[in-house]
């Protein structure tokens, strides 16, 4: 099922994981890398991917995000207030980033394709539209579900930090000083504490009854290097393991 969703809450975590499973995947793959001649007698379909020599699915991986996509905070805010000069209303900058994001993974998704796309993806609707185009391709669809375990303060501190961060650069870019040398590449963009709370608000957690939030993955916070990797290999097995599940378009 190659198309992994990652849903969180904001600055829950999300990114971090990400990066971390697709390391985790990307390593899994590098080490099937030889390839094998497909059989003669080969009864596999067509929309399998090719097996390599330990008969390990070869998949291509792409991690798709707002990151990724320079899709910036403020497309989540619907305080009119904050709405940037240039955008039409606060609802359209998130639908047209939803657009975009789609897009994304619409042009890379098949069987042969592993898609980790990062971000909020907090809509109920949204991860059932996922589940559709991941279905209509031929293909599958899991949701990992990162969280901070134990309430929202962590993730709100996480955000808190941020923006004290951008507050004290951007003082000093204004005050002229020149900035220290590259420490925050890394670092994303805070929410506007209004943003954030509202994101907060309206997160529909993943439901692992319905067909489109299952199978579902939990990550919390505290789940150390040894547990994360139980949780990767569980979604390895779930995305090229013999087991996977392959939705078919009439299903
Ligand atoms: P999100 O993508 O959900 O907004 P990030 O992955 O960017 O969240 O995480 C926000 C910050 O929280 C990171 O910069 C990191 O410092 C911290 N963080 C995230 N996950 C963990 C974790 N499992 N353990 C410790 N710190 C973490
Ligand atoms: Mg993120």
């Amino acid at each position: 099922m190659p198309l992994i969703i990652i849903t969180g809450l904001p600055t829950s975590g999300k990114t971090t994981r990400a990066r971390q499973l697709h390391s985790y995947l990307s390593s899994r793959l590098t080490s099937n890398t030889t390839p094998s001649s497909p059989s003669p007698s080969s009864t596999s379909s067509t929309t399998d991917p090719p097996t390599t020599a330990n008969n390990n699915p070869n998949y291509r991986l792409h991690l798709i995000s707002d990151t990724t996509l320079s899709i910036p905070r403020t497309v989540y805010d619907l305080d009119p207030a904050n709405l940037p000069a240039h955008v039409r209303s606060a609802n359209a900058s998130e639908k047209d980033a939803r657009a975009a994001l789609y897009a994304a993974v619409k042009r890379v998704l098949s069987p042969r394709d592993i898609v980790v796309l990062d971000g909020l993806n907090y809509i109920k609707g949204w991860r059932y539209q996922l589940f559709c185009e991941a279905k209509n391709v031929g293909t599958g669809c899991c949701v990992v579900q990162v969280g901070t375990g134990g309430g929202v303060e962590r993730a709100r501190g996480v955000n808190l930090g941020r923006l004290e961060k951008r507050r004290r650069k951007q003082g000093v870019v204004e005050g002229g000083v020149e900035k220290e040398g590259g420490e925050d590449e890394e670092e994303e963009e805070p929410y506007e504490p209004s943003n954030w709370e509202n994101l907060v608000f309206r997160y529909e957690e993943p439901n692992p009854m319905t067909r489109w939030d299952s199978p579902l993955f939990t990550l919390v916070w505290d789940d150390d290097e040894a547990q994360a990797r139980q949780v990767f290999d569980q979604i390895w097995e779930a995305v090229a393991g013999a087991g996977r599940k392959v939705l078919r378009p009439n299903q």
